[in-house]
């Protein structure tokens, strides 16, 4: 049994107005019985960070640069969101596998940026919907594990997320014995690659995590927590979501 993780990704939202879901969050998260993380956009990481002080409430950021410093404007190194009080960074997202273009590769360099800085990283991977169509969904998870984890990783600084990209937004999730089914994979495939340390690295499930289905989501073996886009943004949902992950 691995401590379960329920990390929150804020994404582009969120303004000096919205801190006050962390105070709600921290006056309901008493009873929580797992880890609890709120990656917010990178202006608000130094503000949570502060008023985490005192709680269990983690703070970590949405993606980092994967050089260590240097003539990248707009970006941001792992360096200063550790420095600004995250213990976490999100890496390889879909919207920014999406967006941003970024590959395998860039995300395993990132990675050990990171690692290297200290984060603890949480590495997404998941499958489109034509993928999932042409039955190549384990086949592309395998790659983008392969591809975007560096050598040496360790369970205590390592999170892997599957977010199978038509579940993310949409409302829409995979069976329950198709959740099962990767997250069996992914721990297979960790564990052939980094031994004990593979299986003891946390796996969460991402992609329209809900109140409603978050109970029957967190009973899944192999699930370990959830990464959680649009209900972190309301503390009153998150901590729904974290009751029932804690319940487990
Ligand atoms: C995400 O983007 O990481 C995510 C899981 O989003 P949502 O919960 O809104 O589907």
């Amino acid at each position: 049994m691995h401590t379960k993780l329920v990390a929150g990704n804020w994404k582009m939202n969120g303004l000096s107005g919205d801190l006050v879901e962390i105070e709600r969050l921290k006056d309901g998260m008493d009873a929580a019985d797992c880890e609890v993380l709120v990656c917010p956009p990178a202006t608000l990481i130094a503000r949570m960070h502060d008023m985490a002080i005192g709680s269990e409430l983690l703070i970590g950021a949405q993606d980092c640069h994967a050089a260590l410093s240097g003539a990248h404007t707009g970006d941001l190194s792992a360096a200063m969101l550790a420095d600004a009080g995250a213990s976490h960074v999100i890496l390889g997202h879909s919207e920014r596998r999406a967006d941003h273009g970024e590959t395998d590769a860039l995300v395993r360099t990132k990675a050990q940026t990171a690692l290297d800085r200290g984060l603890t990283v949480i590495v997404c991977v998941g499958e489109t919907e034509a993928e999932r169509d042409e039955q190549r969904t384990l086949d592309v998870i395998g790659a983008q594990l392969s591809g975007s984890l560096p050598d040496g990783c360790l369970a205590a600084h390592t999170v892997i997320a599957y977010e199978p990209v038509w579940a993310i937004g949409t409302g829409r999730t995979p069976t329950l014995e198709q959740i099962a089914e990767v997250h069996g994979f992914l721990r297979r495939t960790l564990s052939e690659r980094f031994g004990n340390e593979g299986q003891e690295m946390r796996l969460l499930y991402g992609g329209s995590v809900k109140p409603g289905n978050a109970a029957e989501i967190s009973a899944l073996s192999d699930v370990d927590g959830a990464l959680v886009g649009g209900a972190s943004l309301k503390a009153d949902e998150f901590l729904q979501i974290i009751r029932a992950f804690s319940d487990q």
